[in-house]
């Protein structure tokens, strides 16, 4: 079979090559690739800064935000040839610590958690690939292709779980909620703030292609301005730009009580004016919360089935901008100025 693979950590190694077909070891279930989403990790890994190939390997299938149909549910998995499923990312470490112990793999303490298409685990690059039954999560025929974006949801799912869980610390009516950046993980966040009842708000630098259109249709708020410019001060802000500047106005800007949850991952840029202590002062004297939140585990992956099932599929449907066959995986690569979810199709629904 054919698999997208790469030599982690090194530049220009991505290949659409022949691979044996999937080990065994990897799970009993059997299941033929239907689409994969691509996400800025795959294009980190593909220009060697980031990814694991697993243990005795060179070189790592890519790929964690699948989509695929089962071809041979094996013994005992509970799912039939056919299925929709996707699979999930993480698993656990064998040491285990505490979280991974009792199956929040997701809060993993000491790092040594293993991921598939990223680190120590081939991915779901392939044309076909196996997953053990219990990370098999079986999505609702009708969804179709919009399955691929159950991966993202967990993402979100999570993040909006850590916000609930600080909000019960006091007294807590949250009524508005602004989210920077209208990627898919913005835009995923803002749906599940509607689906809540919030006042929603997004913003983003872009005032053109879809992404207005989709927060609109929503019934939120589209905002190409600055945190500090938006006119209200939020009592949640969900931020996934990982941009710097983005980061600190959030901190400085969020209302009293008010709560920030970070889930973008960037690096360096200008210190934005934002010292330490005035962060610090900020949130001290407004009680306010900083929470990051990465990953999910299979409670977050529920929940996300959930949001995708009560969401408008037309809607849905808007944020996978591009299709690409695997050949073309640079192309899917690339980051084009209206794209949101770029997928790589295996096969047709
Ligand atoms: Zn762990």
């Amino acid at each position: 079979m054919k698999a997208i693979t790469v030599e982690p950590m090194t530049s220009g190694s991505a290949r659409w090559e022949d691979v044996p077909e999937p080990d065994a070891a990897n799970g009993s279930v059997l299941v033929e690739a239907v689409a994969v989403g691509v996400c800025g990790t795959d294009v980190e890994i593909v220009e060697g800064k980031y990814g694991w190939a697993p243990s005795g390997k060179s070189r790592l299938v890519l790929g964690h935000e699948s989509l695929g149909r089962v071809i041979d549910p094996g013994a005992r998995s509970g799912l039939t040839k056919g299925d929709l499923v996707v699979g999930v990312v993480r698993r656990p470490d064998p040491v285990p610590c505490p979280n991974c112990a009792v199956g929040e793999w997701d809060m993993c303490r000491n790092g040594q958690y293993t991921e598939r298409g990223i680190k120590q685990i081939d991915g779901y690059m392939s044309e076909r690939w196996r997953i053990e039954p219990e990370y098999a999560m079986r999505v609702d025929s009708m969804l179709g292709i919009l399955g691929v974006l159950l991966e993202p949801t967990t993402v979100v799912a999570k993040a909006w779980e850590m916000v609930k869980a600080v909000g019960q610390r006091s007294f807590w009516e949250p009524r508005n909620v602004l989210v920077t950046g209208a990627g898919p993980i913005g835009l995923l966040a803002a749906l599940i703030g509607r689906q809540a009842g919030l006042d929603v708000h997004v913003l983003d630098r872009v005032t053109t292609g879809s992404k207005p259109d989709l927060v609109k249709a929503l019934g939120a708020t589209y905002h190409s301005t600055s945190v500090s410019n938006v006119g209200f001060e939020p009592d949640i802000i969900i931020e996934c730009t990982g941009v710097g500047q983005v980061i600190a106005e959030s901190i400085l800007n969020v209302g009293s009580g008010g709560i920030v949850c970070l889930t973008g991952v960037g690096r360096g840029g200008a210190a934005a004016g934002a010292a330490i202590a005035d962060v610090a002062a900020t949130a001290v004297l407004r009680n306010n919360v900083i929470v990051g939140s990465v990953n999910a585990n299979k409670r977050h992956w529920y929940k996300a089935a959930q949001v995708l099932a009560r969401a408008d599929r037309t809607w849905l449907g808007g944020l996978i901008t591009r299709r690409e066959k695997p050949e073309h995986f640079m192309r899917a690569l690339e980051r084009r100025p209206d794209d949101i979810k770029v997928v790589i199709q295996f096969s047709d629904m």
